[in-house]
């Protein structure tokens, strides 16, 4: 088949296309065969380099596509069948993942990180982590869900406690997780606050169901929070920027707020003042990915079309190198997804 590789870290240019021998999937396992690899920031981390990433690697971690055929073990599913992946590896027997908290699994990783991902014709992956889609999403938008909707979800469900009728701040509308965050938001009746950098990403923000956009070049993000909110902040801030935003994005915090963040886009260190945090009462929370159970919960809302993945655009497998440097660019609205 035939795939992108990376055999050393780098740049763009390190991405070649390449034809490698055909996956064999194991008695509990399906192979699928890709018709769609959403690209997330992961993508390009991994490029460079990540701690555990054994080279030569296929990147790549949001896959729809159709089943072709199945291990002896596997029941439940058939040839044919049009399915997305869920975008994760984990053993399946030890205590945190039979009690359904997958990412607390001592061999969790992202596909694409640790073990090998998408951006190829054809995935071997184990059932558990095959999922069947309906005929109304198409496989660009089906490739376009998981990583960042499970993301966003596990974010504000599973971590910071949503409750309807608050108040968030959701930074970054263009990003994956920002779109994903916005509608989780006010599919529990939220009033949300977002960050966008240009008047094309201000008006698709507020398509998506933003109350308030607040140009993050123009505007300090903390100054407007206050003036919307009545002085109050925020309840709770999903955070993924990192350095660029932090500050603005505690100073936004109302008393006992929570912020809760999953990754560091602009650098992994930030500093904070600890009696900011503790006389204001406030938590800070880490999130990883989510669980299994999670996924199929915000699948339900996907496939009912009450959240909805966006695509900013697609490009065959083999122009992966101008997808990075696109994304890298941060010019996207929605998801980049490869076609092979
Ligand atoms: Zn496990």
């Amino acid at each position: 088949m035939k795939a992108i590789r990376i055999h050393e870290f780098g740049g763009p240019e390190v991405l070649r296309y390449e034809d490698i021998s055909d996956p064999q999937p194991r008695k509990d396992q399906v192979l699928v065969r890709i018709k769609a690899c959403a690209m997330n920031h992961l993508d390009i981390w991994v490029r460079k380099g990540l701690p555990g990433v054994k080279l030569p690697h296929i990147p790549g971690s949001d896959v729809a596509g159709e089943i072709v055929e199945m291990g002896e073990y596997v029941t439940g599913l058939k040839a044919g069948q049009r399915v997305l992946l869920a975008p994760m590896h984990f053993c399946n027997h030890c205590a945190k993942c039979v009690a359904g908290l997958q990412n607390q699994c001592p061999e969790f990783s992202v596909l694409g990180n640790a073990v090998e991902g998408g951006n190829c014709e054809l995935i071997a992956a184990p059932a558990v982590n095959v999922i069947p889609i309906p005929d109304s999403l198409d496989f660009n938008h089906a490739a376009s869900v998981p990583l960042v909707f499970l993301t966003a979800w596990h974010m504000l469900v599973g971590r910071a406690g949503i409750r309807p009728g608050q108040t968030v701040l959701v930074l970054g509308a263009n990003s994956g997780v920002g779109i994903a965050g916005i509608q989780v938001a006010k599919f529990f009746n939220c009033e949300v606050i977002t960050t966008a950098g240009d008047d094309h990403k201000i008006a698709k923000a507020r398509e998506l169901g933003a109350d308030h956009v607040i140009n993050h070049y123009k505007q300090k993000i903390s100054e407007e929070v206050r003036k919307i909110t009545s002085k109050q902040g925020v309840d709770i801030v999903l955070e993924h920027v990192g350095p660029a935003t932090w500050e603005e994005s505690l100073r936004s915090l109302k008393p006992a707020g929570t912020l809760v963040t999953c990754g560091a886009t602009t650098g992994p260190q930030v500093g904070f003042d600890l009696r900011f945090v503790f006389s204001r009462q406030l938590s800070v929370l880490g999130s990883y990915m989510g669980t299994m159970g999670e996924l199929h919960e915000v699948l339900k809302h996907v496939f009912s079309g009450r959240l909805k993945p966006i695509v900013d655009r697609t490009f065959p497998l083999k122009e992966a190198r101008a997808a990075h440097e696109y994304m890298e660019k941060s010019q996207m609205f929605g998801k980049i997804v490869l076609i092979p």
